[in-house]
C-alpha cells in the first residue's frame, strides 16, 4: 500500500484566513511511524491573534440567530462535500479505519446540522400583577476548545456546534498528535463561516495553556486526559472561566449470571476494542460471575485472535494502530506489569513487529483489582476480565474508582440487569450495550470523568448563561 501524502501543507486559520506560524511541528503516521506532514506550531502570540480575532467577531456573531442558523447549514454542506478530502487526512493522523474516518467526517456535518436549528426558547417564570419575570440565555463570548487525539473531529464539532450555535465564537486547538483533519475543517469553513468565528490552531500543550490563560476567554470546553482536565481547571479558576470537562473513564461491564457468554462476547468486544480500545467511555474492565468467567474469557478470545489488525487505509481492517508511540508503550507495560503479578494472558499479549504502533487485541484473565491494568485508564487494545463472588462484590469493585463516565450491566433479564445499573456510580449506564449515544442523549461524566454535559439542549445551555429579566408592574 503505498503511503499517504498530503497534497499541500494544511494551514492554520485566523480571522477567516490562512494564518502562518514560525515554527512547524511534525506528524507521524502511526501505521508507518513515519513523519507525513507538518503542522503549524503556536505561540503564546498566535494563540493571542486568535482569541482576538474570536473577539472581534463576537459582537456581530451573538446578534444575528438567523445568520447564524443559515451559517451553520452552509458549514454542515460543506463538511459533507469535503468528506473525501478529511477522511483520508483523518486516517493517516490518527490511524482508524477509512470507513470509520469517513462516518466521523460525517458525524461532525450532522452535529453542525443538528444544532443549527436549536435554539433556547425565552422563559416566562412569572407574569402577575406585581411582575413579568423571563429568562434567556446569553453566549459568553469567546470560547476555548482543545481536544484530544482519539476523535478529533466528532469531539471538535460536538462543542464547536452548540458553542457557535450559541452565538459565542470559537478557538479550536487539537491535540499535537491529529492536528490535520482539525485544520483542514478551519480550511474548509473559511468563507462559510464569517472571518474570526472559527478560529482553528494547532500546538503543543503549551498553547492549550496559553488559551485557558488568555483574558478575553470566557468558556473552556475541554475533552482529554483527567490531569489535563484538573490542570485546566486550576487555571480556569483564576479568572472564574466556565468551563466543560470530558475526562478520562475506566467502565465496568458488569455481566449476570444468567448471561449467554457468546452473547456476552459479541456485545462487548466491538465496544471494547472500537477504535483500538482509545475511547473514553469504552469498557475497559469486565466483571463476570466466577462460574461464568472460563466460557467468557475463551468466547472474547476467539474475537481477538480473529480481529482484522493494519493500516486504517487498507479496506480489510477492522483495527489500526494506537495513536502514538507513548500511548502504544503504555499498553504494553501495563500488560507486562499485569502479567509479572499473575495474570493469564488468553489472547494477544505483545506488540506487533514492525514500524507502526500496532498492539495485538489482549485479553487477560486471573487478575483483580488493586493492578494498575484494572484500576487506570489502559485507552488500548487489552481488556481484563475480572472473575466476582455475588453482584454485591461486583458493584463495590466496579464502583470503588475515582471515575464515573460510564458503566453496563448484561443479563438476559433487562430489568433485573437494570436494577443493578441504576447501582453504579457513573453519569451514564447501560443494558446490554455500552457507549450508545446520540445527539440528542446527554453525555456526562461524574467524579473525576467530568464537569458539565455535551449533546442535547445540555450542551447549548452549557455555552450560555441564564439573564433574567424581572420588570415590575
Ligand atoms: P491530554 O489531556 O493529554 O490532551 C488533550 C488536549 O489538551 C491536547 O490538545 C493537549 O495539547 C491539551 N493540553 C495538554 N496540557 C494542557 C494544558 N495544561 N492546558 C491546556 N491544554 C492542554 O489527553 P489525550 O491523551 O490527548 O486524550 C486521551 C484522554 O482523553 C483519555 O484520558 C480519554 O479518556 C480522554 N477522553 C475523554 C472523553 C470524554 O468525553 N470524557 C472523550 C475522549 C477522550
Amino acid at each position: 500500500m503505498s503511503a499517504f501524502v498530503l497534497p499541500k501543507p494544511i494551514t492554520a486559520t485566523v480571522a477567516g484566513a490562512a494564518y502562518p506560524t514560525r515554527t512547524t511541528f511534525d506528524v507521524v503516521n502511526p501505521a508507518t511511524g513515519e513523519v507525513f506532514a507538518t503542522a503549524p506550531d503556536a505561540s503564546a502570540a498566535d494563540v493571542d491573534a486568535a482569541v482576538r480575532a474570536a473577539h472581534d467577531a463576537f459582537a456581530t456573531w451573538r446578534s444575528d440567530p438567523a445568520a447564524r442558523r443559515a451559517a451553520l447549514h452552509a458549514a454542515a454542506d460543506a463538511v459533507d462535500a469535503a468528506r473525501d478530502e478529511i477522511a483520508p487526512i483523518l486516517t493517516a493522523e490518527q490511524g482508524k479505519p477509512l470507513t470509520e474516518s469517513a462516518r466521523e467526517v460525517a458525524t461532525a456535518a450532522a452535529y453542525l446540522r443538528y444544532y443549527a436549528d436549536m435554539q433556547l426558547e425565552r422563559q416566562v417564570i412569572r407574569d402577575d400583577a406585581q411582575a413579568l419575570v423571563e429568562i434567556a440565555h446569553r453566549p459568553l463570548g469567546p470560547v476555548a476548545i482543545i481536544t484530544p487525539w482519539n476523535f478529533p473531529l466528532i469531539i471538535g464539532t460536538a462543542k464547536i456546534a452548540p458553542a457557535l450555535s450559541a452565538g459565542n465564537t470559537v478557538v479550536l486547538k487539537p491535540s499535537p498528535f491529529t492536528p490535520l483533519s482539525s485544520l483542514k475543517l478551519g480550511e474548509v469553513l473559511r468563507g462559510i463561516l464569517p472571518p474570526g468565528v472559527l478560529n482553528v490552531l494547532s500546538g503543543g500543550n503549551e498553547a492549550g495553556a496559553a488559551m485557558t490563560e488568555h483574558p478575553l476567554i470566557r468558556k473552556i470546553s475541554f475533552t482529554g486526559s483527567t490531569a489535563t482536565g484538573k490542570a485546566i481547571a486550576a487555571a480556569a479558576a483564576a479568572d472564574l472561566k466556565r468551563t466543560t470537562l470530558e475526562l478520562g473513564g475506566n467502565d465496568a461491564a458488569i455481566v449476570l449470571d444468567d448471561a449467554d457468554p457468546a452473547t456476552v462476547a459479541a456485545g462487548i468486544f466491538p465496544r471494547a476494542f472500537s477504535n483500538t480500545g482509545q475511547v473514553c467511555v469504552a469498557p475497559k474492565r469486565v466483571y463476570v460471575p466466577e462460574s461464568l468467567r472460563a466460557p467468557v474469557v475463551e468466547a472474547f478470545a476467539a474475537l481477538a485472535r480473529n480481529a482484522r489488525v493494519g493500516d486504517g487505509a487498507d479496506p480489510a481492517t477492522q483495527y489500526g494502530p494506537l495513536n502514538n508511540r507513548p500511548q502504544r508503550d503504555r499498553v504494553a507495560s501495563l500488560v507486562r506489569d499485569a502479567v509479572r503479578r499473575g495474570a493469564t494472558i488468553a489472547a494477544g499479549g505483545s506488540e506487533i513487529a514492525g514500524n507502526g504502533y500496532f498492539y495485538q487485541p489482549t485479553i487477560l484473565t486471573d487478575i483483580s483489582d488493586g493492578t494498575p491494568i484494572v484500576d487506570e485508564e489502559q485507552f488500548g487494545p487489552a481488556l481484563p476480565i475480572i472473575g466476582y463472588r455475588d453482584v454485591e462484590d461486583a458493584l463495590t469493585r466496579a464502583n470503588a474508582t475515582h471515575f464515573g463516565l460510564g458503566g453496563s450491566v448484561w443479563s438476559g433479564d433487562p430489568e433485573r440487569a437494570a436494577a443493578v445499573a441504576e447501582r453504579m456510580e457513573a453519569g451514564m449506564t447501560w443494558v446490554n450495550t455500552h457507549t450508545a449515544t446520540s445527539f440528542d442523549q446527554p453525555f456526562a461524566g461524574i467524579k473525576w470523568s467530568g464537569i458539565g454535559v455535551e449533546n442535547g439542549r445540555w450542551a447549548l445551555e452549557g455555552f450560555t448563561e441564564m439573564h433574567v429579566i424581572h420588570r415590575a408592574r
